[in-house]
């Protein structure tokens, strides 16, 4: 039975690096793949999933009012697919993330979705809600705050290295900086330990 699966985190953890190493070992054994990527702004076609250790493979870019079924139905039409990757699945809708239960329920090709789990505010992505409620396998790839323990929360750092406490869930091109700390630091704004009082130094640890 092929399952949707949601793998989640929080910031740089690693997640396109997991998905493209996941992707190639299907790839491999001469099987066929098709990547999705959200889509940040308005512009259509090809995207790109690249991880910050340099892996990179071309996708295809959904925007929120797409219909993921008949996108990946006519895809598998064209050349059938073994498995459907989806990066930045955190800008799902709830919509299409019942189009992606369908297309393994109903075409049987397993669909694994990668993203965030909660924004800066610790608030979950609908996305990822509605991934969180239906997805048939639930996995966390972790990552560590600068004090060792596991990093679930993501803060959004300004220009200057300061935390942002109020804004938009997503800010396309802007200065801002994430950095992914465990929740007690996240609730102490602390950014490193003795330095946590001087926010500019944030930003060498933020890179995303
Ligand atoms: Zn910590």
């Amino acid at each position: 039975m092929a399952k949707l699966y949601f793998n989640y985190s929080s910031m740089n953890a690693g997640k396109s690096t997991v998905l493209l190493q996941a992707s190639y070992n299907y790839l491999e054994r001469g099987m066929n793949t098709l990547l999705l990527i959200a889509a940040f702004d308005e512009r259509a076609g090809r995207g790109r999933i690249a991880s910050r250790i340099g892996l990179a493979a071309d996708a295809d870019i959904f925007h929120a009012k797409d219909d993921l079924f008949g996108h990946i139905e006519r895809a598998n039409a064209n050349a059938p697919l073994h498995a459907v990757f989806v990066d930045e699945a955190q800008f799902l809708t709830e919509d299409q993330v019942w189009q992606l239960a369908k297309v393994a329920d109903r075409i049987k090709i397993p669909v694994m979705c990668y993203g965030l789990r909660t924004d800066f505010q610790g608030k979950l992505f609908p996305g990822s809600a509605a991934l969180l409620a239906l997805a048939d396998n639930l996995k966390e790839i972790k990552t560590i705050c600068w004090c060792g323990r596991k990093a679930t929360m993501v803060a959004r750092l300004d220009a200057e290295g300061r935390f942002v406490e109020e804004g938009d869930q997503v800010v396309i091109g802007g200065e801002e900086a994430y950095v992914s700390l465990c929740r007690h630091h996240w609730t102490m704004r602390a950014l490193r330990g003795e330095q946590a009082e001087r926010p500019g130094q944030a930003r060498s640890s933020s890179a995303a």
